[in-house]
């Protein structure tokens, strides 16, 4: 009904009626809520056209002011809104920068204030938001925003699913691929951290406590650096923001911040290159073993690093192909991410149009988790 409204701009009930394919009764049943919840509104009736007598008929369309899904994604040092209308279109989207160190309460407040600042600049209105995805850092239980998914129900009425950022930034890789619908794809984005995401067979997968896809705390150096899981020698103590930092200056180039790092990749700086190749190896083993568990057709690399750093990539993706190179046609597309910094919240959002084939089973998986909820 909603793809009918899209297309065609304003239908009575009736022109729903024959497009649509149910009956009467259904389709006022479901003008009705649609109309009750701000969908869509009343726009003018057919009584210009009309010939003869009787009640001239309403004519509907969908309201292009309410929000009805919101995408938000809570990172460590902005975040990303984005709203979108009930034919699932992008009709608002913003971002707020906060200091890293700035603490939850902080930061949803910040949060907050855009979702308010959106509407007074928009005109988008949230009386009837159907539901909220919010990206935040971290896993299930080992989240640090607890009580998020509660505040945000209150305050909108509306569902919320919490699910890690990362993994929503993944999914909006696989819906937005350049081609076909991708079913398998593995995600990984090298900044702060190193995360990652799975799209398996068509779904976004969380695993059995929702850790699927954590390939940042791999071993890859035996006795390596200490990490901040407690472990030594993870991928993320060889390929994270920070720690590629830490290794040039190990290597005596003066690189303080990825700033820094860009102006030595352009001069070749042969410790900055040395870095970058010792990260794009670590995660290329990493992806090479994913790869041959999972046989994706894209691996995604995604963070800033990526894009200012190509030697990064080049290498990621040599070891890969060198890792499946006893299975030539099993090397999947190496790629950097598609989507900037607002991959989280149109994931988040994509997460919420559960018709998407990419998300088969996915809401299920999310209503046996207690700390998510649909209603
Ligand atoms: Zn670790």
């Amino acid at each position: 009904m909603l793809r009918a409204l899209r297309q065609n701009g304003a239908l009575s009930r009736g022109e729903i009626t024959a497009r649509v394919g149910l009956s009467r009764t259904t389709v006022s049943e479901i003008t009705g809520e649609l109309l009750a919840r701000g969908a869509i509104k009343v726009v003018a009736t057919d009584a210009v056209e009309r010939v003869g007598s009787g009640r001239p008929a309403e004519r509907l369309a969908l309201d292009p002011g309410s929000g009805q899904y919101m995408g938000i994604d809570f990172g460590h040092r902005r975040v990303n809104v984005v709203v979108a209308d009930a034919a699932h279109d992008v009709i608002a989207s913003g971002t707020a920068r906060y200091d890293e160190s700035a603490q939850w309460p902080e930061r949803l407040e910040s949060g907050l204030a855009l979702i308010g600042r959106l509407s007074a600049d928009t005109g988008v209105h949230y009386g009837a938001l159907q539901a909220i995805g919010i990206g935040v850092p971290g896993w299930g239980d080992r989240s640090p925003a607890d009580g998020v998914a509660e505040l945000f129900a209150e305050r909108f009425h509306a569902a919320v699913i919490v699910d890690n950022n990362v993994r929503f930034a993944g999914l909006a890789e696989a819906l937005h691929a350049q081609s076909e619908t991708v079913r398998d794809l593995i995600y990984l984005r090298l900044s702060d951290g190193v995360g990652g995401g799975l799209v398996v067979g068509g779904q976004l997968v969380r695993g059995s406590q929702g850790y699927a896809g954590e390939l940042g705390h791999v071993t890859v150096v035996a006795d390596g650096a200490q990490c901040r899981c407690g472990k030594r020698g993870c991928v993320e103590t060889v390929a994270s923001v920070p720690a590629i930092l830490a290794r040039c200056r190990e290597l005596g180039a003066p690189v303080d911040g990825v700033a820094d790092l860009r102006a030595q990749v352009e001069i070749a700086h042969p410790a900055v290159e040395q870095a970058l190749r010792e990260a794009g190896t670590a995660v290329g083993k990493v992806l090479g073993a994913a790869a041959m568990t999972l046989n994706p057709s894209e691996i995604v690399l995604a963070g800033e690093v990526v894009t200012l750093a190509p030697p990064l990539l080049q290498q990621a993706r040599a070891t890969i192909t060198y890792e499946l190179s006893w299975l030539t046609d099993a090397v999947p597309v190496i790629r950097p991410a598609l989507m900037s910094d607002d991959g989280g919240a149109l994931g988040a959002v994509a997460a919420l149009f559960h018709e998407s084939p990419l998300l088969d089973g996915y809401e299920a998986n999310l209503t046996t988790d207690g700390g998510r909820r649909w209603p």
